[in-house]
């Protein structure tokens, strides 16, 4: 996690600094800071807190340098505190550096230079590191790039590093592996970060730095090598973004605008792919890798958090149209247990940022196998997108909210039209069914639209069970993972303690924790299912328990069971879970804002976790 931004050129950088690190704040915001390098004069501020408070701080001091870097921390070694905060200086003073990811064998590297007297400011892998260079540097009397890469050669761990040398102030150097890094081009001016977003209005041409890669970048030039020192010509690509696409645009949160983007979200994601009238899907990734797909004796889905529940949903659809066997993977696990992968499995990997560290990892292993790899991913261009053998991007546009939204319902859209097209080509849907999911995929967006228009019927249940300590949330079939989803959402974003389970399961142990005072958000739609979660709704009631329940429109039933209910419209049960999630979205969003809790910016996560 944490934002890392650097510009090198003509302008003042602290502005373009300190607005970049605005923009990448949603990867991590427990403190933050810049280093400015004027001439030979290079100044260090940091601050614990949000970024305002670096501003602040800032007042009154001096920023003028045409160089600098920043960095929005996501603490992994030593708490967030103002000395832990990056930028980091070296021992001498010289060299400072700021560093996304994870130096795994910090430890005895520290122990090495402790022995030789070094002296540590923070706890920080980061200061580790960047002791060991300065170290290396004058042990060899070598170049800062030199040092560099020999101490890149000695660690293990994830790094997106940025370094800035008073000796050599018209140069910024850096260097990724597992984090990611991208540099937008400008003439006569460099900007590094670790996405587009602090730059898109200054630049649209930009290179993406792979792993073991080493950028020395000047105001007019950009050189890349490997750790060998051997030159790589940088591929230079056109960003297809806008500035407007970040900005909050009248909403009082990203994750409200995020929400009320999903029409228009998933009309872009079907829009050029799917054509009900024309009974066609047009995914050039599954298309051009259809044999393997349709031969799949298993596909393996990998990812983390929200994805991994979209990844569920996934594995119920695509057993009950492709009919092939599915087992949704965290990658974490997956990554250390030695998996057993046979050719002929596909590897679906989910991930809204690409950048997922765990999934990453769990993807480069499954590729060493010979498994065949095909990524869902939201950015475009992103590690986990260059990796993949093939893919299909979810195009949600950027997502700010650190709790996911709308990169849910593209990944269930991609995911669904995946399946849909594998059944087809397999013949294991009828044309009938077929047809009609078409349609019914592309009724979302405006079913949306009507969800979305009642969104004040939630808030008005949210402020009902805003003081709960516990909620649970059931569900069965394709809406299980809703349930799940459901919880996860108010967990991250209200710190209302929520469990999701299979409606049928809580009578395996949850049903324990049912009393007057306990809320459950039944996920009750009109499916195969629907009797049998009316009794188990039955069953909580006789347990005095709170029944929220989403029900679909003409539902005329459940409501009597409910002490609250949101209705949406109805849908075929393989394409509800995009539409069920939606109140359920609306539901932990007001009632995060409602006890107060910046929503944005949920304590203690981030966006994109590009750390284990
Ligand atoms: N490991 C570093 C630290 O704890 C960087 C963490 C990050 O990526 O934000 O300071």
């Amino acid at each position: 996690m944490c934002g890392i931004v650097g510009y090198i050129g003509y302008k003042q950088a602290y502005p373009v600094v300190i607005k970049g690190l605005k923009r990448l704040e949603y990867r991590g915001y427990d403190s933050s800071g810049v280093a400015l390098l004027n001439d030979n004069k290079l100044n260090v501020y940091k601050k614990k807190g949000r970024v305002s408070e670096l501003e602040e701080l800032m007042i009154g001091k001096d920023v003028s340098a045409t160089v600098g870097i920043g960095h929005t921390r996501w603490a992994t070694h030593g708490e967030p505190s103002d000395r832990n905060a990056h930028p980091h200086q070296s021992a001498s003073g010289r060299l400072a550096m700021i560093h996304n990811g994870i130096i795994e064998n910090y430890a005895p590297i520290k122990q090495e230079l402790l022995k030789k007297g070094y002296e540590f400011k923070s706890e920080t892998d980061t200061e580790v590191l960047l002791n060991f260079i300065e170290d290396i540097q004058i042990n060899n009397q070598c170049s800062l790039e030199e040092a560099l890469r020999i101490a890149l050669k000695r660690i293990t761990g994830a790094y997106c590093i940025l370094l800035l040398d008073k000796e050599d102030p018209e140069t910024i150097i850096a260097a990724r592996k597992g984090s990611p890094l991208v540099i937008g081009i400008g003439k006569g001016e460099h900007f590094l970060a670790s996405d587009a977003s602090p730059f898109i209005e200054y630049t649209k041409e930009v290179v993406y730095v792979n792993d073991y890669e080493l950028a020395i970048v000047k105001p007019e030039e950009l050189v890349l090598k490997n750790l060998g020192n051997e030159k790589i010509t940088p591929f230079v690509q056109e960003l297809d973004m806008e500035l407007a696409a970040i900005e909050k645009g009248g909403y009082d949160h990203f994750m409200l605008k995020e929400i009320f983007e999903q029409p228009s979200t998933i009309f872009d994601c079907l829009r050029g792919r799917l054509d009900a009238a024309a009974g066609t899907i047009t995914m050039s990734g599954i298309e051009e890798n259809i044999i393997q797909l349709v031969n799949a004796q298993r596909i393996l889905i990998v990812a983390c958090g929200t994805s991994w529940h979209a990844g569920l949903v996934a594995e119920y659809i695509i057993e009950e149209l492709c009919r092939i066997p599915v087992e949704v993977e965290y990658a974490s696990e997956f990554r250390y247990r030695n998996p057993i992968i046979n050719p002929g499995d596909v590897i679906i990997a989910i991930s809204q940022s690409g950048e997922t560290a765990d999934t990453l990892v769990a993807l480069e292993k499954a590729k060493e196998n010979g498994a065949f790899i095909f990524g869902v991913v939201n950015a475009v261009g992103s590690s986990i997108a260059r990796i993949s053998h093939a893919g299909a991007y979810t195009h949600a546009g950027p997502e700010i909210g650190v709790a996911s939204t709308k990169a849910f319902t593209g990944q269930l859209a991609v995911l669904m039209m995946m399946a849909l097209k594998i059944a087809k080509a397999k013949a294991t849907i009828s044309d009938e069914r077929y047809l009609m999911l078409l349609s019914e995929l592309a009724s979302v967006p405006e079913k949306i639209e009507l969800i979305l228009s009642r969104s004040e019927e939630m808030s008005a249940i949210a402020e009902k069970y805003l003081d709960a300590s516990d909620f649970l949330f059931l569900g069965r079939g394709y809406n299980f993972p809703v349930a799940l989803e459901g919880a996860l959402k108010l967990k991250e974003i209200s710190y209302i303690h929520a469990e999701g389970y299979p409606a049928a399961e809580m009578k395996h142990g949850p049903i324990a924790l049912v009393d007057s005072s306990l809320p459950v958000v039944f996920i009750a739609t009109n499916d195969v299912y629907h009797e049998k979660i009316i009794s188990n709704m039955q069953e909580i009631k006789a347990r005095k328990g709170q029944i929220i329940s989403i029900i679909t429109d003409g539902d005329d039933v459940t409501p009597s069971l409910s002490d609250d209910y949101f209705s949406i419209p109805a849908i075929d049960e393989v394409i509800a879970p995009i539409l069920s999630v939606v109140p359920l979205q609306l539901l932990s969003y007001y009632v995060g804002t409602m006890k107060g809790i910046d929503v944005d910016k949920p304590r203690n996560l981030a966006k994109s976790v590009t750390v284990e």
